[in-house]
């Protein structure tokens, strides 16, 4: 994580990170720490502040070789390929209305977005059911979410 994430949802993140590492009851092999070296950055946070209808977008890159130019990913590459980069914007227009926590639980799904994770429209218990479908009512990593992680990462 780098500083570019805007001041007033710096905290939010910080505690999303938290709620993603240390999930209640459960584990998972993700590590992320704050660092405000840019180039040591792999998923920064930015804030827009736009009548566009989202509250959040997530996009990722990957690089095919050390050398390559980054390529963003479209969704199903993320089950094919990892990524290395992963950028989140905020969109304060509509954030800047909504509670702490329910702003956390986008900032979660849009850090799984990154991680992997896709959007699901049939379980308004996952924190990846689509926000356009249902209003968010899960806060928390859940449990679809944090098997993607162990999956996924664990060496
Ligand atoms: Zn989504």
């Amino acid at each position: 994580m780098s500083k570019a994430v805007a001041r007033k949802y710096r905290n939010r993140t910080l505690y999303t990170v938290q709620k993603l590492v240390y999930p209640t009851n459960m584990t998972n092999p993700i590590v992320l720490w704050r660092t405000t070296t840019n180039s040591d950055s792999k998923m920064d946070f930015y804030q827009k502040n736009t009548a566009d209808s989202t509250n959040a977008t997530a996009s990722c890159w990957r690089r095919p070789t050390p050398t390559s130019d980054y390529q963003a990913m479209i969704i199903s590459a993320k089950d094919t390929y990892d990524w290395v980069y992963g950028e989140i914007e905020l969109n304060h227009y509509y954030l800047q209305s909504r509670s702490d926590v329910l702003n956390e639980a986008t900032i979660m799904h849009e850090m799984m977005h990154v991680f992997g994770a896709k959007d699901i429209t049939d379980d308004p218990l996952s924190i990846m059911q689509s926000s356009a479908t249902n209003p968010r009512t899960v806060t928390v990593l859940t449990a679809d979410a944090n098997k993607l992680l162990k999956n996924k990462y664990t060496d």
